[in-house]
């Protein structure tokens, strides 16, 4: 269903069309959650805020805003832009108008507008430039009164996720693809929330080669599917061990399973793990940290017996190709943070020549930076590393060994980007600080 006033910005008769920064305009199509939106009966509201939030989102899409935050405080409401995941502060409303747009938005994604005193969850299908985009909107009330709206666009047709896009060495691919292809053990994927964790358990499972062996998912990866991977049926009420013990017994090799939170999932999977590959989430720091925490829940012995990867991620921004400048770097600078001595020329944003801003960017909008990519840190379960695991090593140690047997690491991943020009070192220190 499209409203009537999903119009194109020609059609509106009080906007100028001779400004040629024109901003394309979002086509609001329907509540995710198939609620029917009557405007009509909201008159008022649609009056007040419709345009509005058309244009916040709008401008907020045109700057490729991944996330958008209206926060109001006292009389103004400050609205802050966060692009590939870090913030810019963009502009700034009357609260009126703020309280307009949110319960506009609530409206639109089939949410309950009356109630301001509980957090709400909905999205909104919506077309942008012929793309397509789902909103997923959060309210969450303030003590100081009003409420936090928090717009995350999802463009449904950009999907990160392939071995290639995530930059996975062609060491690391060989690695899993014969880890996988054993019919044992557990491969885990982890990383701390937001750090696109989702994103990398499809490339791992994009690494296996699903024309030899059979991949069962019991996971459910928000709609998305995946060509040559059999779908378990769900059975009513059917507990996690059954439902894996029915996917073994379907001659699968590997079996995807939702992310492990719950220790009773966590057992039941390494004790299966001696009759097919699993592979699962894990929510964890980083690589190290998941094996140190692993030992402690299941005991050294298992888990160094069953585990055989762990791999995490980072997300870090690349730089803009429009705008990125070379530089010379200096020999210190290159031996401190470990880059090769003939490192001839390293990049970075756009920098101020003697005063003067640089030239604005249509590209990246002046960030210098455009899109994101995936630093991978991965360790295999190898004997000296089994060894580790046993004698009680801390995380660091476990680390360090993998780095030793030239194993990926975020570091080596992180300075391989540098090096080829798709990030700076500056990035790298902002992703790492955290
Ligand atoms: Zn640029």
């Amino acid at each position: 269903m499209v409203f009537g006033f999903g119009r194109s910005r020609d059609d509106d008769d009080d906007f100028d069309s001779s400004s040629e920064f024109e901003i394309e305009s979002i086509l609001f199509q329907g509540a995710i959650n198939g609620k029917e939106v009557d405007l009509k009966a909201n008159a008022r509201l649609a009056q007040a805020g419709l345009v509005l939030a058309k244009e916040l989102i709008s401008d907020a899409l045109a700057r490729r805003a991944d996330m958008i935050r209206v926060d109001p405080k006292g009389r103004v409401a400050t609205v802050t832009l966060y692009v590939d995941g870090v913030p810019f502060p963009g502009s700034r409303m009357p609260s009126q108008q703020a309280l307009a747009v949110t319960q506009m938005l609530k409206l639109l994604a089939g949410l309950n507008i009356k109630d301001r005193q509980k957090p709400q969850f909905g999205g909104i299908v919506t077309d942008y430039k012929e793309t397509p985009y789902h909103l997923l909107i959060n309210t969450t009330p303030l003590k100081s009164g009003g409420e936090r709206l928090v717009v995350r666009p999802r463009n449904q047709e950009v999907q990160l996720e392939t071995p290639d896009d995530l930059g996975f060495s062609e060491n690391l691919r060989v690695r899993i693809r014969e880890l996988t292809s054993q019919g044992k053990g557990v491969v885990l994927v982890c990383g701390p929330p937001n750090s696109g964790v989702t994103t990398l358990s499809f490339a791992v499972i994009r690494s296996i080669d699903a024309y030899l062996y059979s991949i069962f998912s019991l996971a459910d990866f928000g709609g998305r599917s995946i060509t040559h991977i059999s779908q378990a049926d769900k059975v009513e009420g059917e507990t996690f061990d059954k439902e894996l013990a029915r996917a073994i017994r379907s001659d699968a090799d590997v079996v995807i399973v939702e992310p492990l939170h719950s220790e009773d999932r966590l057992k039941v999977v390494f004790d299966d793990a001696t009759r097919v590959c699993i592979v699962a989430e894990y929510k964890a720091p980083d690589a190290g940290t998941c094996v140190t925490h692993l030992r402690e829940t299941l005991g050294a012995d298992i888990v160094s017996d069953r585990l055989t990867m762990v791999l995490s991620q980072k997300l870090i921004r690349l730089l803009c190709d429009e705008c990125k400048q070379a530089y010379k770097p200096n020999p210190k600078l290159l031996q401190k943070v470990g880059l090769p001595p003939e490192t001839k020329v390293l990049y970075r944003p756009p920098q101020p020549i003697d005063g003067e801003e640089p030239e604005e960017c249509y590209k990246c909008g002046s960030i210098g930076y455009f899109g994101r990519t995936g630093v991978i840190q991965a360790i295999e379960i190898t004997d000296p590393i089994k060894k580790l695991v046993k004698s009680g090593a801390d995380a660091r140690s476990i680390k360090n060994q993998a780095r030793r047997e030239g194993m990926q690491s975020f570091q080596t991943d992180g300075l391989r980007l540098v090096a080829e020009g798709k990030t700076s070192l500056e990035e790298l220190q902002r992703a790492f600080k955290a």
